[in-house]
């Protein structure tokens, strides 16, 4: 952990005893699932103590656009807009498990608990939604331009619509997080949520079997024991920051991402150690990042890669992947394993660009590369030529040989990168990139970023590298958001055994444990929207008791 927080200690759990402090809930962690939950539970008459291991309350969530997911809306409802719930679940089971996808199927190929936990998302985000915003913790603005990352399969029946951002955020919406956090917090604060920051709970107290308290330790060393009457509820975001757990459970050698950086598995171990069964850990919420920013507290993550006159290439200086994918496509693209040459060709990719992109497409919101004077461009390698550029990448490259298993640049890369320019001037004359289809989708155009005003071109997203430097260049890599596997629950956030029965008293909602989407990321805000449902549902089901 980079802040001066409680080291962890043992997760095996504690015996029942006296308390220094007792609630109806405990929610742990206070960033996009736990102030939700801690609020949802007070206002059902609930005492409630919140537990953040951070110095402050936030997590992830806090450096978040923050927008969420809400199928079948209240706006939407409002303009007449029908959002089905089959149409929504097959369109769910048509990307999590697109090989079992069978839309005659009574669960549409999904197993039972997937089923059930999509369904719990049609049925609950809108009214958690709605909520939130009553009471003034959560107002939120419609988007309804924001289409899904897949508005264009024939599953996706309500293709545009289902994204909502906080009231106040900026148009770039890069605030949101920061605007959401301020006023669920300030909600705590006024209706009585008991908020200890710097708090990092390091296991469970349990009695008879249930789970009745924490134990949590403090910078100073003490440790504090906190009961729960009702509830404890997990929500500590995910392993990213963990490198053992990430190399060990994820599927592809993910780079550290964008999460908190006290996101480091915490409730893997904590519920592990009670019984808990384990889902999905082989899936991240992945997006593109700098490599030489991976590990960095303040890493965003690369959303829209910008910029027209732009294109990556691997280490051959071929192109290989459509740029303009969402982030979460776009990183897959880092983990293709050569089995000939056994390594991953695409470990790191190099973006180019020119001086048009660079006048033309400079922002330094959210991870972009190409960023204006002024700002950090301590990642930007530069070449008069393209001569020149391709030996600074390879110097480049040469400096971080110890994170990338010693790649460089292929002997062929500067007389490949040519008649790869070459090729991708022909397409973008054209506007039609035959080899990788950019710019063909609803949301590729949407996450372009600024490009320079071509009255009547037929693709915005792309324009033909300039014939002379000087030239721009980035290492790039795929990351995680963070994770989103954990300890299985059902859809009232009761986290389950091995077979099946909830461990009682123990609830989880949110990146900590096991999302049904399995690898997909349905679109833009499917990771909040959602986790505002179970939000709901786990806080319904505690006070239910
Ligand atoms: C740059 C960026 C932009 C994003 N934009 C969006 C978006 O627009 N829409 C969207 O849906 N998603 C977005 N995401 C993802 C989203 O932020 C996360 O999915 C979401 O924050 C997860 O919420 P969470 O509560 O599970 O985890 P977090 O928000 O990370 O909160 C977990 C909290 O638990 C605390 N914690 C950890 N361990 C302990 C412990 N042992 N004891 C006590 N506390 C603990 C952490 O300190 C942290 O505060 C974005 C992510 C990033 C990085």
């Amino acid at each position: 952990m980079n802040n001066a927080g409680a080291a962890r200690g043992t997760a095996r759990p504690a015996a029942g005893g006296e308390f220094d402090r007792e609630a109806d809930v405990v929610v742990v962690g206070g960033g996009g699932a736990g102030l939700p939950t801690a609020l949802f539970a007070r206002w059902l008459g609930d005492d409630v103590v919140l537990l953040e291991k951070a110095p402050e309350l936030g997590g992830t969530a806090k450096k978040a656009a923050f927008w969420y997911w809400v199928p079948n809306n209240e706006p939407m409802r409002a303009a007449g807009l029908t959002d089905e719930k089959d149409d929504f679940l097959r369109y769910v089971a048509r990307l999590s498990r697109p090989t079992r996808y069978d839309p005659q199927s009574p669960t549409f190929g999904l197993t039972e608990w997937e089923y059930a936990m999509a369904g719990a998302i049609h049925d609950s985000a809108s009214p958690a939604a709605e909520l939130l915003a009553e009471r003034d913790a959560l107002p939120y603005r419609h988007c309804p331009a924001v289409p899904d990352y897949w508005a264009e399969i024939p599953e996706d029946k309500a293709p545009y619509g289902r994204v909502l951002v906080p009231r106040d955020a900026s148009e770039s919406m890069s605030d949101g997080g920061e605007n959401a956090i301020r006023t669920l917090s300030a909600a705590a604060a006024r209706d009585g949520v008991e908020v200890r920051t710097s708090h990092r709970v390091q296991r469970l107290i349990v009695d008879a079997g249930r789970v009745v308290g924490v134990e949590a330790s403090t910078p100073d060393g003490r440790s504090h024991r906190v009961g729960a009457r009702k509830a404890v509820v997990f929500a500590t975001g995910g392993f990213t920051h963990d490198d053992e757990l990430r190399a060990n459970f994820l599927g592809v050698p993910a780079y550290r991402g964008c999460a908190a950086a006290t996101n480091e598995g915490d409730f893997v171990r904590i519920a592990s150690a009670v019984g808990a069964q384990l889902r999905n850990m082989n899936y991240a919420w992945m997006c593109p990042v700098p490599l030489e920013r991976s590990g960095r507290p303040d890493l965003v993550g690369m959303f829209s890669v910008a910029g027209d006159s732009m294109l990556f290439v691997d280490k051959t200086g071929r192109r290989v992947v459509n740029e303009k994918l969402p982030y979460n496509e776009l990183a897959q693209a880092f983990f293709r394993w050569d089995g000939t040459a056994g390594e991953y060709p695409n470990l790191v990719l190099v973006q180019i660009w020119d001086q048009r992109s660079q006048d033309h497409s400079a922002s330094t919101e959210y991870g972009r590369l190409i960023v204006p004077p002024g700002a950090d461009d301590s990642h930007v390698i530069r070449g008069a030529t393209l001569d020149e550029l391709a030996g600074a990448i390879a110097a480049r490259l040469e400096s971080v040989s110890d994170r990338t298993g010693g790649l460089r640049l292929a002997p062929e890369f500067l007389e490949n990168l040519r008649s790869t320019i070459t090729r991708f001037d022909e397409l973008a004359t054209k506007g039609v990139d035959e080899d990788f289809h950019r710019g063909e989708t609803a949301v590729q155009q949407l996450f372009n970023g600024p490009v320079k005003d071509e009255p009547g071109r037929v693709n915005p997203t792309m324009w033909p590298l300039a014939e002379t430097g000087p030239y721009y260049a980035a290492l790039v890599t795929g990351g995680t958001l963070d994770t989103k596997g954990g300890p299985r629950t059902d859809p009232d956030g009761r986290v389950l055994d091995d077979v099946g029965e909830p461990i009682p008293g123990l609830y989880g909602v949110g990146n900590c444990v096991a999302s049904a989407s399995a690898q997909a990321y349905w679109a833009g805000g499917a990771t909040l929207g959602p986790i505002i449902a179970f939000a709901h549902r786990a806080a319904t089901a505690a006070h239910a008791g």
